[in-house]
Parts: C-alpha cells; sequence; structure tokens
C-alpha cells in the first residue's frame, strides 16, 4: 500500500502543472489530497445490480478517463454539461470531472415536471446530459419533440445502450481512455457548477457556483462551526445529488479523505438502514421525511445504529421529537439551514459551549432553532419598515445573508435578481427570529407568512401546532384574501385514519386556543385527501392558494374579537 502511494504521489507531482505564484481557489487540490493521501479509502454504491465499491486511486483514474472522454466528445471550457441521475459513484464522477476540466455542472432535478426541465435545458444550453438507465424514460418524455433539446447528447449511466434515447453507455464513453489528464490551471471566478431552484413561484432560477464558491463552502463546511468531516469517517449523502450538491457533502468528504457510501435509486428505509449497518455509516444527511421513514421503519425492525455520529437535517424544519429520537438512540441530529442560492450551507444549529452546560430542554430549544451562521458569512434581519429587528427572540424580519459562496445573481434573469438582491446582500424570503444569543429561527417563508390587520402570523407554527395532534396526518396553513383583514388564515388538514371530522376539528382549535392568540386562530379547517408538494417534497402552498383563493372560505366566518386589533 506504503509503495504504490509513493508511486501515485510522484506520478501526480509529475502530471500537476507548476504554478510559481500558487492556485486560485479551485475544486482540484481536494481529489489531488484525496487520491494521493487515501487511495484505499472506499468509496461504495448502491445500484440496481447491487453493491458497487473502489477506491479513491480508482476514482482518480476514472475521473481522468471521464475528463478525457469530454475532451473527446468536443466538450470545451464553459460548456454545461448536465446530470439527471440519482446517488452513486458515477455521478460523483462528474462532479470532479467536469468542473476541473473547466466545464460546468448542471445537476438536473428529474422530479421536476417535463415544462420545467425544458426550459432548464433550454435556458443552461447544456450540450451533454448524463442520464440514470431509471430516469431515461422520464428525460425521453421531457425531451420527445422538444426544441430545447436539439443538439443535446446523452450517456447512460452504466454499461447498456439507451432503451427510449439515443445514448451512449458511460462505460464505453470511458473506456480506453487514459488514467492521467493534464488538469488546466482554472480561474477560481470560472464557473464550476449550477442548479436550479424548484421553482415554488414561476420558472426555476439559475444559480451558477464558481469554483471560488465551492471551494469556500467546502472549507467552511468542514470547521466545527459547519459539518466537518475527517478520514475515519463514512459519510453517506442521502440528499440527492441533484440538489445543491447534496449540500456540498461529495466535495467536504473527499477534502477530508473520509469513506463516501451513495445510496443509489430512490433508497428506501431498509436499504438506507442497511447501508449503515453494512458500511459502518457515521455522518449521514437527509430532509425531515427521509429520517421519518426511518423512525418508523424501526418501529418493526432492529437496526444497529451503533456507528452513526450525527444525522444533518435540513430542507425543511427538524422537528424537537425527532431529535430526541435521535438522542435516544445515541445520535446526534444536527440541524443545518440552507439554499440553492447558498451552496447551500448557511447555517448550523451547534449548542455554544454556555448552552452546552445547560438543561436538556434548553439545548433541545436551541438544537430545533435553525441555528448560528457558519463562519464566513453575514446576516441581517429587516422588518417591513426597513430596519433591522431586535436580538430578542421575538420580533421577525425577513433574514439577509451575504458571504463568499452566496450567489449575488441568478443566471439571465434580470428581474429576479432585481427583486432578490440588494447592495451585495441576498434576501432569503425566509422570516426569522434572532435570540439574544444570535440563534435565527425560521417562522415562515415571506410569501407564506399570514398578513392579517397589519400583523403577521406565522403559517409553520400554526403547522406545526396542527401536526401534533395524533389524528392529522399533514396540515398546510395558508392566508386566504379577506376584505377587512387582508389575509386570514385557513387550515388545510389530512386526517389520519379513521378520524372523526367533526371532533377532530373541535380539538384542533381547543389545541390552539391554549397557546395562540384568538386572532391567530384559523377561520375555517379544510380537509383533503394530500397536501400538494414541490419537486423537494415540500409543501406547495402556492398550489393550495391557486385553488383555495376564495374568500367564501372566510366570508364572514372572523368573528369580531378576532380581529388584531382587539387581541391584547
Ligand atoms: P427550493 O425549495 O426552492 O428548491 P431550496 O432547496 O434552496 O429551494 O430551499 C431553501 C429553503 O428551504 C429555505 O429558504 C427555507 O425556507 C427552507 N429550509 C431550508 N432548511 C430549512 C430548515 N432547517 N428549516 C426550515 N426551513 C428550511
Amino acid at each position: 500500500m506504503a509503495c504504490s502511494s509513493v508511486a501515485r504521489m510522484k506520478l501526480r507531482f509529475f502530471v500537476y502543472p507548476s504554478m510559481p505564484g500558487g492556485t486560485d481557489q479551485t475544486l482540484r487540490p481536494f481529489l489531488w489530497r484525496a487520491a494521493n493521501l487515501y487511495p484505499d479509502t472506499e468509496i461504495v454504491s448502491r445500484t440496481h445490480q447491487g453493491i458497487d465499491r473502489y477506491t479513491y486511486a480508482d476514482y482518480d483514474d476514472r475521473t481522468a478517463q471521464l475528463a478525457n472522454a469530454l475532451d473527446e466528445h468536443g466538450i470545451v471550457e464553459g460548456d454545461r454539461v448536465a446530470t439527471f441521475c440519482w446517488n452513486h459513484h458515477r455521478h460523483f464522477e462528474t462532479y470532479f470531472a467536469v468542473p476541473t476540466i473547466g466545464a460546468q455542472l448542471h445537476t438536473i432535478n428529474p422530479l421536476l415536471p417535463d415544462e420545467h426541465i425544458q426550459y432548464i435545458v433550454d435556458n443552461a444550453e447544456d450540450q451533454l446530459i448524463f442520464v440514470d438507465p431509471s430516469l431515461e424514460p422520464k428525460l425521453a418524455s421531457a425531451a420527445a419533440d422538444a426544441p430545447e433539446f436539439e443538439g443535446v447528447d446523452f450517456v447512460i449511466m452504466g454499461d447498456a445502450e439507451g432503451e427510449h434515447l439515443d445514448a451512449t453507455p458511460y462505460e464505453s464513453f470511458i473506456d480506453g481512455q487514459p488514467t492521467d489528464y493534464d488538469w488546466p490551471v482554472l480561474d477560481e471566478d470560472q464557473p464550476a457548477g449550477m442548479c436550479y431552484t424548484s421553482g415554488t413561484t414561476g420558472n426555476p432560477k439559475g444559480v451558477e457556483y464558481t469554483h471560488k464558491m465551492l471551494w469556500s463552502h467546502t472549507m467552511a463546511t468542514l470547521t466545527p462551526q459547519g459539518i466537518p468531516m475527517d478520514d475515519d469517517d463514512v459519510v453517506m449523502p442521502v440528499v440527492p445529488m441533484f440538489h445543491v450538491n447534496a449540500w456540498g457533502m461529495p466535495f467536504t468528504a473527499t477534502a477530508g479523505g473520509a469513506k463516501h457510501v451513495y445510496p443509489g435509486p430512490s433508497p428506501d428505509p431498509a436499504d438506507i438502514a442497511g447501508l449503515i449497518e453494512d458500511e459502518g455509516v457515521t455522518i449521514t444527511a437527509g430532509v425531515p421525511t427521509v429520517w421519518l421513514g426511518l423512525m418508523d421503519y424501526m418501529e418493526d425492525h432492529d437496526v444497529d445504529l451503533s456507528t452513526l455520529d450525527r444525522v444533518i437535517v435540513g430542507g425543511s424544519a427538524a422537528p424537537e421529537a425527532m431529535i430526541r429520537w435521535f438522542d435516544d438512540h445515541d445520535v446526534e441530529l444536527l440541524h443545518a439551514w440552507g439554499m440553492t442560492e447558498m451552496s447551500p450551507i448557511g447555517s448550523v444549529a451547534h449548542l455554544k459551549h454556555d448552552i452546552a452546560g445547560a438543561d436538556y430542554d434548553t439545548q433541545i430549544d436551541h438544537r430545533s432553532k435553525q441555528g448560528l451562521m457558519v463562519p464566513g458569512l453575514e446576516f441581517r434581519v429587516i422588518d417591513d419598515d426597513g430596519e433591522e429587528v431586535a436580538w430578542n427572540g421575538e420580533d421577525f424580519g425577513e433574514l439577509w445573508v451575504r458571504g463568499p459562496w452566496v450567489t449575488t445573481e441568478y443566471f439571465m434573469r434580470p428581474e429576479a435578481t432585481e427583486e432578490d438582491f440588494e447592495d451585495g446582500w441576498l434576501k432569503t424570503g425566509d422570516v426569522v427570529t434572532v435570540d439574544e444569543e444570535g440563534y435565527i429561527k425560521i417562522v415562515d417563508r415571506e410569501k407564506d407568512v399570514i398578513k392579517s390587520g397589519g400583523e403577521w402570523i406565522s403559517s409553520v407554527e400554526l403547522e406545526n401546532a396542527i401536526m401534533a395532534h395524533d389524528d392529522v396526518a399533514e396540515a398546510a396553513v395558508v392566508g386566504v384574501p379577506h376584505e377587512k383583514w387582508q389575509e386570514r388564515p385557513v387550515a388545510f388538514v389530512v386526517p389520519g385514519e379513521g378520524a372523526d371530522e367533526d371532533a377532530l376539528r373541535e380539538g384542533i382549535m381547543d389545541m390552539l386556543r391554549e397557546d395562540y392568540p384568538k386572532w391567530w386562530l384559523p377561520d375555517s379547517i379544510e380537509y383533503i385527501d394530500e397536501i400538494p408538494k414541490t419537486a423537494t417534497g415540500k409543501f406547495s402552498k402556492k398550489d393550495i392558494r391557486d385553488e383555495y383563493s376564495d374568500q367564501s372560505l372566510v366570508e364572514g366566518s372572523v368573528p369580531e374579537e378576532a380581529a388584531p386589533e382587539s387581541d391584547d
């Protein structure tokens, strides 16, 4: 092993260009470090065929082969190359090969509707798309007769030909290519990646990630205040690699020299549990629904979580009960907040040292907030009058952020850029409070906060309170237009199986009355079969609002005493 590493070091030093002035902040050195210092560390993937396993040394060789194949295909610096894939080693190979030859990796979310896929392929001017066999029918449907796909080539991830698209098998695409590549010296401001927000309002908006953004995001997340990863870690991103680079974890894990585990196509709780046990996963990450699935599965199945140190939860708020559940299983749930526009990590709910020594409930209270900004970022919270709100844990305002890995514009969307950015700050659209310690807590999205009689009502708080009822499966609260109060809250509830609807309505209202002022109480509770979801699995309140923007739901049903002014 030692011998092969030395040989590898020499070889790599030899082909790496010598740069007297040093290099810019680019991605290549992260892979260089992993390949040379940890050549035998594994990269493991769950595939349709079973488990695939190789080392950083193999990864380095295959990445060079892919880079050569891209050259041969005619991809040049500045071109965009897209992926339409789940989490696996081949997808990971594109993560370093594409940006380090100077091209740009555009990860497409395959759960988007066809029109959005057509829009973003056209907007990004993708030249080549890597697609998974199981996602090929979906891509073929979006590409069928679509002028947006003219001139786009396809490579299918695996060793078989495409069935629906004229696509080259990946293994023949890279086969026979040299395992070395004369990597160019790149400018840190050169775009390396690209991802579109899921477009809950209108067309998706593109965010370009430069090398410097991804480099600085990686370095910041490696700090103890971020999501650090080391060479004894086994890192499994369940969060999709098509969603903001799986929160940057493939880059961070490589920089730290950790073992990678990729859960492959549509992993279910049994797959996730199996990989944790078999591969000894220490750090994993995903949205709350993934962990709710695992918690549910573990009610009937024994799963050994003893290797697991940390579960990173973000994308939506981590419920307090989930934090406690993982504590009971000796696993730390680390709550994080971020956005596509922020590459994506913004804050992580680590405990400050004085709070770490406080009682358990105080700790849980802080760990369920979205947390403290990671080093390198600045934020402010601005109210309706354009003033910064006090850090008192009560006053709401919109969260603005800036920093090296926060974008300052949308790709070719000047009007959206104008709307969401000001003086170098990203206006996140998240409505938050900040407590005396500096922990931010999201109380709503700007577009979802309910503006009733000049006061704000947090739809998220009401939803969480309603979902705490045992007979509620899901709930979303939206503001419905109201003549007098501007907007009033209406709750859309999916009842649990066998629930008595009248009793449930009363039960919910009784629960809410205990904790909230009268004017916060929903004017109506409507039962529906399912809460519509976005392509990233979040509640789509826009769809609910579009469908139920009907005043009759609330007209005349607001008792005078429920008015904001009359509540004391
Ligand atoms: P989209 O949902 O448009 O695809 P993102 O994935 O970038 O976009 O989502 C970013 C948004 O997700 C944030 O602005 C915030 O509203 C929400 N979000 C992210 N993390 C959390 C969290 N830990 N708690 C609550 N909301 C979160």
